[in-house]
C-alpha cells in the first residue's frame, strides 16, 4: 500500500513533520523558560531571606528582653542606693561601725550600677545592630517578593502564549494526520520516535534534509523514477522526493 502513495500525499507528510517540529520546539521552550529558572532562583532567595529575617527578629527580641532586664536591675539598684543614702545622711545611724558598713554598701551599689550601665550601653549597641539587620533583611525580602511577583506574571503570560501556539499546531497536526493513510502515519511516527523527532525529510539538491547527506547521483535518479514511499539510504527517514 505504501508503494501507491502519491507525491501530493508525501508533500502533506512534510507539512505534518513541520507541525510536529513546531510542537517539539514549543514544548522544549515551555520546559526551559529562562524566566521560570530565574523565578525559581528568586523564590529560593525569598525563602532564605524569610528564614534569616525570622532569626534576626528572634535575636532582636532576645536583646530587647536583656535590655529590659538590665534597666530593671538599674532601677532596683537606684532605689536601694537612694534608701541607703537617705539612712546614711539622716543621722539615724550613729554607730561608726554601722556607718562604715552603710557607706561600703552605698559604694558597692554605685559600682554595681556603673557595671550595669556599661552592660546597658553594650546591649543598646547590639540592639541597634539587630534592628538595622532586620530592616535590611525586610527590605531585601520586599525586593525579592516584588521581583518574584513580576517574574511570575511574565512566566504565566509566556506559558499561556506557548500553550495557545501549541493548541493551534496540535489542531493542525490532527487535521493533516487525518488526511493521510494510516499506515503511512504509523511508519512516520515510528521513524520519528527513533530519529530524534524527524521522521520525514525532503530531498533537496540530491541531499537528504534529515541527515544532510548528499546521495549518489544514481540513487537520486532511482528515487525520482520510483514512486511511493522511499527511505533515505543513510538515515532511513522517509524521503520526500
Ligand atoms: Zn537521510
Amino acid at each position: 500500500m505504501l508503494k501507491d502513495v502519491d507525491r501530493a500525499v508525501l508533500t502533506r507528510l512534510l507539512d505534518l513533520q513541520a507541525e510536529d517540529s513546531a510542537i517539539s520546539r514549543l514544548q522544549l521552550r515551555r520546559a526551559s523558560l529562562p524566566e521560570a529558572q530565574r523565578l525559581a532562583e528568586v523564590k529560593d532567595l525569598l525563602d532564605e531571606l524569610e528564614s534569616d529575617l525570622d532569626i534576626a527578629t528572634k535575636q532582636a527580641d532576645e536583646i530587647a528582653r536583656e535590655q529590659a532586664r538590665i534597666e530593671g536591675e538599674i532601677s532596683l539598684v537606684e532605689a536601694k542606693t537612694g534608701k541607703e543614702e537617705k539612712r546614711l545622711f539622716s543621722g539615724a545611724v550613729a554607730n561608726p561601725r554601722e556607718l562604715g558598713a552603710l557607706q561600703a554598701e552605698v559604694e558597692m551599689l554605685k559600682r554595681k550600677r556603673s557595671t550595669a550601665e556599661d552592660s546597658l550601653l553594650e546591649v543598646m549597641v547590639q540592639r541597634d545592630d539587630a534592628v538595622e539587620t532586620m530592616q535590611r533583611l525586610a527590605s531585601e525580602r520586599e525586593g525579592a517578593a516584588s521581583q518574584a511577583e513580576q517574574l511570575s506574571a511574565t512566566v504565566d503570560a509566556l506559558i499561556s502564549d506557548i500553550d495557545a501556539q501549541l493548541g493551534s499546531h496540535q489542531e493542525a497536526r490532527q487535521g493533516i494526520s487525518a488526511e493521510l493513510p494510516e499506515d503511512l502515519v504509523r511508519l512516520y511516527e515510528q521513524v520519528r520516535d527513533a530519529k530524534g523527532g524527524v521522521g520525514a525529510a525532503a530531498l533537496v539538491g540530491g541531499a537528504c534534509q534529515g541527515c544532510h547527506t548528499q546521495l549518489a547521483a544514481k540513487e537520486v535518479e532511482r528515487l525520482r523514477a520510483a514512486g511511493g514511499v522511499q527511505r533515505c539510504d543513510n538515515c532511513r527517514r522517509i524521503l520526500v522526493v
